[in-house]
């Protein structure tokens, strides 16, 4: 027997499982045929957020789930995950105010054990809105870097002893009624493994893999919709994220951006294909008009900077509208013979709380999983001495005082207490090598490669940190190149 479990994907929920599986003392492999967050998991709207709007169509339980899950990573990734205020500005012939107010009393009740304030009536001033928004709500939720989200949780797994094979797509499988035989390939190597157990947690992939590779017809359906953001150069100075109600009942998010940007999302788009998504020049227009109608500056497609989309997995509820699609998650269990577990929906906030349900399950399956564990645990750079992050700033500071004070920052957003690792032995900023451009040194683009799966200048430039967004064509190919001589 190669492991107990195999994780097909490398996702959120996939490095989740694996994470919460290896610290039960399950041997663990997981399987990524890309990059580690390629998929789903990199193109979110980075909020950790109970989800106001769920509210609205009852889902009481999935809400309140997620405030708990907001409150555990706020304080077991205390350095990615950090309080961001909204503003909802009073829309009343879109949603009646005093619904708005009782809408966010509930979401304040749900949020009973939370450190962020609850939330308040404020008046609109000097936001660059137009005057006809002169009254808004205001309430606290967090944000995150999703990728790197993902990285940590992929860290936390590998600590606890599961392999991770990054892109390493798995081709076939072979079932009898006590374990499986799965072809996994590595570039032109191809590799057979003995498991005893198999989670599929490909996302938008999950049913076809289920159906196609492990030919087993799922209890549950999926549901595909894509989603598409716009980043555009920062549309205003405060540190509030907006969240605009359209008059077709959604809502937009502008997001304030890594200090330069602001993030413009989400457009929701039945597709067909799990692969992947593109942008159409539709959604870029939807996001663009919908925010023009509350800003006093409009923008324009020429400002987009970057534009990106992704799949939501969503377990088919046959709900007519889409939008209202139920944001639960669901668990298909298939154990006739050797287990296997199917994976549909789930979010981003919520992934520890799915990954543990799906170990519980494992549990009757495989005697040697233990207890859940993952409730009290800190992410890999997120337990600061004393719980004290600022304590443990000002000491890195006083170590670092060569290295400039932003560059420090970045390094502590991404690593935590693992910035002592990366900056083992520096002095002075010399000492952190070639210069790529952005914060992107050669000491960390090494870091990464030893450290964190990354192999190309995209999996750096865009799912270890978004320095993609500050280097231009010519800095890009420089850094594949040095990214090349190290795989020679
Ligand atoms: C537009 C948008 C905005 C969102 N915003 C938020 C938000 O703000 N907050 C939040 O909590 N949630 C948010 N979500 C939801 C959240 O991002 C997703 O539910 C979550 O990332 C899904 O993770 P996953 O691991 O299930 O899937 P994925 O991240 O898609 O991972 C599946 C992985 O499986 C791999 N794979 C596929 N086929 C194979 C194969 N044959 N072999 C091996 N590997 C394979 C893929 O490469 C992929 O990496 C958002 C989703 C979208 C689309």
């Amino acid at each position: 027997m190669d492991a107990d479990l195999l994780v097909i994907g490398g996702g959120i929920n996939g490095v989740g499982t694996a994470a919460d599986a290896a610290g039960r003392g399950l041997s663990v492999i997981l399987c990524e045929k890309g990059d580690l967050a390629s998929g789903t998991s990199s193109a979110s709207s980075n909020l950790i957020h109970g989800g106001l709007r769920y509210l609205e169509h009852g889902q009481f339980g999935l809400v309140r789930q997620a405030l708990r899950e907001r409150n555990l990573l706020s304080k077991h990734a205390s350095h990615l995950v950090t309080a961001q205020p909204f503003l909802l500005p009073m829309s009343p012939e879109i949603r009646k105010p005093w619904l708005l107010r009782l809408g966010l009393k509930a979401y304040d009740f749900l949020a009973w054990d939370s450190q962020l304030p609850k939330s308040s009536s404020i008046v609109i001033k000097d936001l660059g809105l137009q005057s006809q928004y002169h009254h808004a709500l205001k309430y606290y939720d967090c944000k995150v870097d999703d990728s790197r989200l993902v990285l940590h949780v992929a860290l936390q797994a590998h600590e606890h002893g599961a392999q991770i094979f990054t892109r390493t797509e798995i081709i076939a499988a072979e079932r009898t009624p006590k374990y499986w035989i799965v072809k996994l390939k590595n570039g032109n190597e191809i590799r057979d493994y003995v498991v005893k157990a198999i989670v599929n947690a490909a996302g938008p992939s999950a049913q076809q893999i289920a159906n196609n590779i492990l030919h087993v017809h799922t209890e549950h359906k999926i549901r595909l919709i894509k989603g598409t953001h716009i980043l555009v150069p920062k549309l205003f100075d405060y540190n509030e994220a907006l969240v605009l109600q359209n008059n077709d009942q959604r809502t937009i998010f502008v997001i304030p951006y890594m200090d330069k940007f602001s993030l413009i999302g989400t457009t929701e788009v039945l597709v067909d294909d799990p692969k992947d998504p593109v942008a159409s020049e539709e959604e870029i227009e939807y996001l663009c008009n919908a925010v023009n109608k509350f800003i006093l500056n409009p923008i324009k497609k020429a400002d987009i900077v970057h534009v990106y989309a992704g799949i939501r997995p969503l377990y088919n509820d046959n709900n007519q509208d889409p939008s209202k699609n139920s944001r639960e998650f669901v668990i298909d269990i298939d154990d006739k013979q050797a287990p296997l577990i199917t994976l549909f929906g789930g979010k981003l906030t919520t992934y520890r709380h799915t990954s543990e349900q799906i170990c519980n399950i494992l549990e009757k399956n495989l005697p040697k999983c233990g207890a859940p564990w993952t409730d009290t645990a800190y992410l890999p750079g997120g337990h600061f001495p004393n719980d004290d992050q600022e304590m443990f700033k000002q000491h890195i500071k006083k170590i670092y005082t060569r290295i400039p004070q932003d560059l420090l920052q970045h390094y502590f957003n991404n690593y935590g207490t693992r910035i002592t690792n990366l900056l083992m032995n520096v002095h002075s900023q010399a000492n952190l090598g070639e210069h790529f451009g952005g914060f992107l040194y050669k000491r960390e683009v090494d870091f990464l490669m030893q450290h964190e799966w990354a192999r190309t200048a995209e999996d750096i430039l865009w799912r270890r940190g978004k320095q993609g967004l500050f280097l231009d064509d010519q800095r890009v190919s420089r850094l594949s190149q040095y990214l090349d001589s190290c795989h020679k």
